[in-house]
């Protein structure tokens, strides 16, 4: 049983917190709010920002291993505590997935197909490239954006004057439209050793810009399986990764993936793990930054998984009297709109004959 630092004390944190002490692990949270989700599941919290010299210090001597539970952990930060604790998901996954130009290069560079894109970082350079894309795309801004946020979808024909400027004058991105038929995602992890595992795909569909539900299983053809799987195994070893990332596609009428985005941590479209499958991914993650055994990712049950996004918290007592549902609350009070205040992981069918 070892000490685990987590740089994140959201829900992803929570959850990493609550696994990792079924394996009579300790936990020390860094987050600077100190009510937090995951406040009630860790044993310690340190209250400091992410970037904060002293808590880092601190945070490197008590723990053997160090993790975290968002990819916009400081570069710096988490490079800084590489030299005296190891590190997982290595801080270069952070680099990668930080920015989505870096990223998808760094996809590319993998063999794995993304939108066509351009860097935007003037008014100018947007006119332009939309003119490339024929005056369609998705303007995004570099960094940060979450939930689709800091995101402009351009159909053609619409007056470009400030667009630039409207999205913070920050360094942007314009991708070429995906006319998706829907969209999967692919939660996989990698252990020291270099095994990979990964659980089967799921279909998502947001709502809003922000995640609504996942099925599983996902209507893909093997092949299209196979891909994701592959894709993942190729971006992994690239990055000599270690822990549970998620990987977001969109699957296009012929059936082929193109990928969207990454995320170098837990992720909102693998919850249904917990419900559907005896390893959850965030017990994955904990097995694999421990240095413990893959778990089986297999899944017992169909399932669609649901968040629970601010006023939804009221439909609490309804899901709850359902069959075969778990839910799953963050301890969050306030209900603003936009907010993930839990998910409900409904089971499609029990197992029984
Ligand atoms: P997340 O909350 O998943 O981190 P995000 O804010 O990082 O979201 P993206 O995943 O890049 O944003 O985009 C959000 C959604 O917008 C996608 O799931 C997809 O539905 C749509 N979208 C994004 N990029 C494109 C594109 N190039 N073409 C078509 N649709 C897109
Ligand atoms: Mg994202
Ligand atoms: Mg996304």
């Amino acid at each position: 049983n070892l000490t685990i630092g987590i740089i994140g004390g959201g829900q992803l944190g929570r959850m990493l917190a609550m696994a990792a002490a079924r394996l009579n692990h300790r936990t020390i949270v860094l987050e600077p709010q100190a009510d937090c989700p995951a406040a009630q599941a860790c044993n310690d919290q340190i209250v400091a920002a992410y970037d904060d010299e002293k808590a880092l210090a601190q945070l490197a001597s008590r723990c053997d291993v160090v993790t975290y539970e968002f990819e916009n952990v400081p570069v710096a930060a988490a490079e800084k505590l590489s030299a005296s604790v190891p590190v997982y998901p290595p801080a270069q996954a952070l680099s990668a997935s930080q920015d989505r130009l870096t990223e998808k290069r760094f996809l590319n560079d993998c063999g794995i197909p993304t939108a066509d894109f351009h860097a935007v970082d003037s008014q100018e350079e947007l006119e332009a490239a939309l003119a490339a894309f024929g005056g369609k795309g998705v303007l995004k801004t570099r960094r940060m954006g979450y939930d689709g946020k800091g995101q402009r979808l351009f159909r053609g024909g619409e007056d470009l004057a400030g667009a630039f400027a409207a999205l913070g004058g920050v360094p942007l991105i314009l991708e070429s439209f995906i006319a998706f038929e829907r969209e999967i995602s692919i939660i996989a992890a990698r252990f020291r050793d270099g095994t990979v595992t990964c659980y089967d795909p799921a279909e998502n569909v947001h709502l809003n810009g922000i995640l609504h539900t996942s099925t599983v299983p996902a209507a893909l053809s093997d092949a299209a399986r196979g891909i994701a799987v592959q894709s993942a195994e190729k971006l992994l070893a690239a990055l000599e990764y270690v822990g549970v990332i998620g990987i977001e596609f969109f699957v296009l009428p012929d059936g082929s993936l193109v990928a969207n985005e990454m995320a170098p941590r837990v992720h909102n479209t693998g919850h249904w793990t917990e419900a559907a499958c005896v390893i959850s991914q965030f017990e994955q993650h904990i097995r694999a930054v421990s240095g413990l055994n893959p778990g089986n990712t297999d899944r017992h049950s169909d399932c669609i998984m649901t968040n629970l996004i601010g006023d939804d918290i009221n439909d609490v007592p309804a899901w709850l009297s359902k069959k075969d549902c778990l839910v799953h609350l963050y301890g969050k009070t306030e209900a603003r709109p936009g907010r993930k205040m839990g998910h409900v992981t409904q089971l499609l069918h029990t197992g029984k004959a």
